[in-house]
């Protein structure tokens, strides 16, 4: 970010929130978008599989826990962002402590625009100044070709109700408007359903198989509960694993016809992100409104596969891979 504190990271008190997150071996928080496999982190890598998660779970971009009632932050380097609204953002948002916390430890790395970082790095010009946006709601989110990298599609955020605005000219305003979140810092309160989700993705509980990011685990439960009818997201890099795999589809569509299902997949899963994922949304009184929306496209292609002689193309996905999750079965049987 343009605002550069030259402080030490370890230096610089964290949000309560942000208490979990793992520190590089130089001090600076890993933000729950980047991806990170065990054995290295690499902070230019925003990860489209854990945006994935963050936008079915609705959970915050640097500390990973849910946004409840908050405001939903953006970062933005230009002033006509404000004038649009909604505004269409190419990461995820982030908590207002989240957002200044993110700006005041680092210029280049563990930033929600570390992309951006990335192009600084290779001389072009930076930002005079940097303006966070907090929006009242999340309206839509779906995969659509990037404007940084070109040729692939990335999940894009559509924020609307745009409520409040920092713009932070220098460090000292940085530093104020930081200081002053978090004095006014109130914790986020997680049921225990939301507590598990966060330490699958955040606190990194488990041990992933050979250099897996819990984020990509976590994505494919993402997936089941309603990520699948995201739209454009068959599109989006490192999204294939899904849409081949057997059986990702096909509990997607059967948790969006048949919601009950999810509290029975809880129980009988053997995966520990698909149970985590399935007992959250079967105790969900409501559901984020994105999912919601997932959720309603679901259910529309669920019904067009059953009345049409010509399936959709999520029909087709879903049949096949229903067939390779039969034919699978069937060669377990014989063993
Ligand atoms: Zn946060």
């Amino acid at each position: 970010m343009a605002v550069e504190t030259g402080r030490r990271p370890e230096s610089i008190p964290r949000p309560a929130r942000c208490a979990d997150l793992r520190s590089d071996e130089r001090g600076y928080p890993i933000i729950t978008t980047v991806s990170q496999p065990p054995d290295r982190v690499d902070f230019g890598s925003i990860s489209e599989r854990r945006k994935l998660a963050l936008a079915a779970f609705d959970l915050c971009a640097v500390c990973g826990h849910p946004f409840h009632d908050e405001l939903r932050w953006q970062v933005a380097f230009e002033e006509q962002v404000l004038d649009m609204d909604p505004a269409l953002h190419g990461e995820a948002p982030v908590h207002e402590v989240c957002g200044l916390y993110a700006a005041q430890i680092c210029p280049f790395v563990s930033s929600p625009h570390a992309r951006l970082g990335d192009q600084w790095r290779k001389g072009s010009r930076r930002p005079e100044k940097v303006l966070l946006a907090g929006y009242r709601r999340t309206g839509e989110v779906l995969g659509r070709a990037s404007g940084l990298q070109t040729g692939h599609a990335v999940l894009h955020f559509d924020m609307g109700g745009l409520d409040r605005v920092h713009v932070l000219r220098n460090a000292e305003e940085a530093r104020a408007a930081y200081e002053r979140a978090l004095t006014e810092e109130a914790p986020v309160v997680l049921d225990a359903q939301e507590r598990r989700l966060v330490d699958l993705l955040v606190n990194l509980t488990r041990q992933e198989p050979a250099g897996e990011d819990s984020g990509g685990v976590m994505a494919g439960a993402a997936w089941m509960v309603g990520g699948a009818f995201c739209p454009g997201v068959r599109d989006v890099m490192t999204m294939q694993h899904y849409v081949d795999g057997p059986a990702y589809d096909t509990i997607a569509a059967t948790v969006v016809a048949k919601p009950r299902m999810a509290a029975r997949l809880a129980v009988e899963s053997t995966d520990e992100a698909t149970a985590t994922a399935m007992d959250w949304l079967a105790t969900r009184r409501s559901l984020p409104p994105v999912l919601q929306r997932w959720h309603a496209e679901g259910r529309r292609r669920v019904r067009t596969d059953r009345r049409s002689s010509r399936p959709s193309d999520t029909a087709v996905d879903i049949r096949k891979a229903r067939r390779k999750s039969q034919a699978a079965a069937r060669k377990k049987n014989r063993r």
